[in-house]
């Protein structure tokens, strides 16, 4: 019942989350920026040539899509090919499952059929051996040389190149180089006109491949931060909380199942001001304050949802990054009906239980005061006295049936079982018991028993709680008639049961409670009902001992202001084994 609460999202852990994806996302852009800065204007020169890169980044995009940085690599491969005056350019990839360097696209000068078979054990040839020791090679002649025996050359035609390792840098906010890591290698292969290369070529093309290198890092960077917020907003979306994001221009950025379901919204309502779709004066009011950056505490606002009016708890607050930036509000919906009306409840069965239990004390403290204080000069005559004492019998018993009843609740509760004792004993004469005992304690209703069919002699099952249903039951029946009447037990035999209803011309219970009143604490809220001390306990336990200890059913019909029938079917032969298990 109160799971929705216990699965809330901590607004500072979301929060957190969402400054964290915004920003690897700066960062991300950052990066690109930083990639993008060399411009044309730049010639490569001495020892620090620059590639120029101009893909098709927008900058003030989020962040570019994939496939605009896989552009850009594939530019930045031509361009070292042209620079180099280099036949082919293959990138090697190291795949740390298999242990091999393999060949990855962009390339320049292979088709894809070659590049695919384009690979080696990272512990083999030329290109084994760059990426091992992080060093640059050349090579002047395939055919000649044996650190490229191993290499699969031959089937891309190399007759001369180089190999420099491919490295992956993270830097720290001081631009240092804080990690490096070794992810492959890159080559250039067949220096163009018959030529050969030279070690200028060799620095050239160490100084391309750390740009490929951070376009690849850029790369992993982006799909992790896609794959971040893609996991973030599946989180989001399976609340059971309802969550809305409201950008700062108070558009809906975000509105997760649970809470597009409170504001009967669909997908479309992203983008949409927010006022448009919630149509909440209440929850207007809490976003501007947080608008205005106010704090706002945790508040209660009703939804009718479905025709039921629903109670929820909105927490929102303003999230600012890291510099203070407003990103606009986050609000989080907890469903609480339920737990209200059980704080309801409780705190009605307070007041009950505390009247239930003051009236019998007074009634003995009273009754046994009075005799008490007469007993010397003989004040009360036997009659009297047997009245009094009578009285103070039948209050503590009913001390005694509250108490119980709190206890029993209690033990259920906790997962405890009633500790029933099965025999085998008469039907008929526990039911004449049961209704005699209470026709004695009304004038006001007549209570009959009458029994449609042959009942079995005998039937198995727990003899004192059969007699606590029933007396509970009839109980009820008088409690809730008021105005006396009849109250009649009807008792008969269905197949291989027996179905025992309690019938009674009282208040009756209205519709939506018919349910219900076999719940702990709930009692019917209306003024007739009020009017009659309870405690709600008596038809959760009844349920209990009707379900659980005899494995029968209970249900109610009932019509207000005409009466109520409360039903209950048992087997005759109950399956002792079963119901001990069940009960152990
Ligand atoms: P209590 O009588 O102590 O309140 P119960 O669990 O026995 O607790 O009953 C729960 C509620 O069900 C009652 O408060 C009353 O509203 C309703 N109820 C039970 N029996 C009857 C009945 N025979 N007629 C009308 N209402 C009933």
């Amino acid at each position: 019942m109160m799971d929705g609460k216990d699965e809330s999202p901590n607004l500072d852990e979301l929060r957190r989350q969402l400054d964290e994806t915004r920003r690897q996302l700066d960062e991300e852009r950052q990066r690109r920026r930083e990639l993008e800065g060399p411009t044309d204007s730049e010639t490569p020169g001495d020892n620090e040539p620059r590639v120029p890169i101009r893909g098709g980044m927008d900058s003030s995009m989020e962040v570019a899509p994939i496939n605009e940085a896989d552009v850009t690599l594939r530019r930045l491969v031509q361009r070292i090919a042209m620079i180099l005056q280099a036949e082919k350019i293959a990138i090697m990839f190291y795949d740390r499952e298999k242990g091999e360097l393999l060949g990855i696209p962009p390339a320049y000068g292979i088709d894809d059929d070659h590049l695919k078979i384009f690979r080696i054990r990272a512990t083999h040839g030329i290109s084994g051996k760059v990426f091992r020791e992080g060093e640059p090679a050349i090579f002047h002649d395939t055919n000649t040389d044996p650190r490229t025996k191993e290499d699969p050359f031959g089937l891309l035609h190399v007759q001369n190149g180089i190999t420099v390792p491919l490295v992956i840098e993270k830097r720290d906010e001081e631009n240092r180089v804080i990690d490096r890591t070794t992810i492959g290698v890159l080559h250039a292969f067949n220096k163009r006109h018959g030529e050969d290369f030279n070690d200028e070529d060799v620095r050239l093309l160490e100084r391309m491949a750390r740009n490929v290198g951070s376009i690849i890092a850029n790369l992993q960077m982006y799909r992790e931060v896609v794959e971040e917020r893609e996991e973030l907003l599946q989180t989001f979306e399976s609340l059971a909380a309802g969550l809305i994001l409201v950008s700062p221009e108070g558009r809906l950025s975000q509105v997760n199942a649970s809470a597009r379901a409170i504001f009967g919204a669909d997908a479309d309502a992203i983008g949409k001001n927010y006022r448009d779709v919630l149509k909440n004066e209440a929850i207007e009011k809490i976003f501007l304050a947080n608008q205005r950056g106010e704090e706002t505490p945790k508040t209660e606002i009703h939804i009718a949802l479905g025709g039921t009016d629903r109670i929820y708890e909105v927490q929102s607050a303003q999230v600012r990054n890291e510099e203070g930036r407003d990103l606009g509000i986050v609000a989080i919906f907890n469903d609480i009906t339920e737990m209200k009306s059980i704080d309801k409840m409780k705190s009605s069965f307070v007041a009950m239980a505390s009247h239930e239990l003051r009236t019998p004390l007074t009634a003995i403290k009273g009754f046994s005061s009075t005799l008490l204080e007469g007993i010397d000069e003989d004040m009360y005559s036997k009659e009297d006295q047997r009245e009094f004492l009578g009285i103070v019998v039948q209050e503590c018993d009913r001390l005694r049936r509250l108490i119980d009843d709190l206890l029993n609740t209690s033990r259920i509760e906790s997962g405890e079982s009633l500790k029933p004792h099965y025999t085998r004993f008469e039907l008929l004469p526990l039911l004449e018991k049961a209704v005699m005992v209470q026709q004695q304690a009304s004038n006001k209703h007549k209570v009959t028993l009458k029994v449609h069919n042959e009942l079995p002699d005998t039937i198995i099952g727990d003899q004192d709680k059969l007699d606590q249903i029933l007396t509970n039951l009839l109980n009820n029946a008088i409690k809730y008639s008021p105005a006396g009447g009849d109250v009649i037990v009807h008792a008969k035999t269905e197949g291989k049961d027996i179905l025992i209803g309690v019938q009674d011309q009282g208040l009756g219970i209205p519709k939506e409670h018919l349910i219900r009143v076999f719940e702990r604490f709930h009692r019917v809220d209306n003024e007739d009902n009020r009017k009659i001390y309870g405690t709600g306990l008596g038809l959760f336990l009844v349920k209990h001992l009707v379900e659980r200890v005899h494995l029968g059913q209970i249900w109610v019909e009932s019509e207000v202001g005409v009466g109520s029938t409360f039903y209950v079917r048992i087997p005759v032969e109950l399956d002792v084994e079963k119901a001990k298990s069940l009960n152990d």
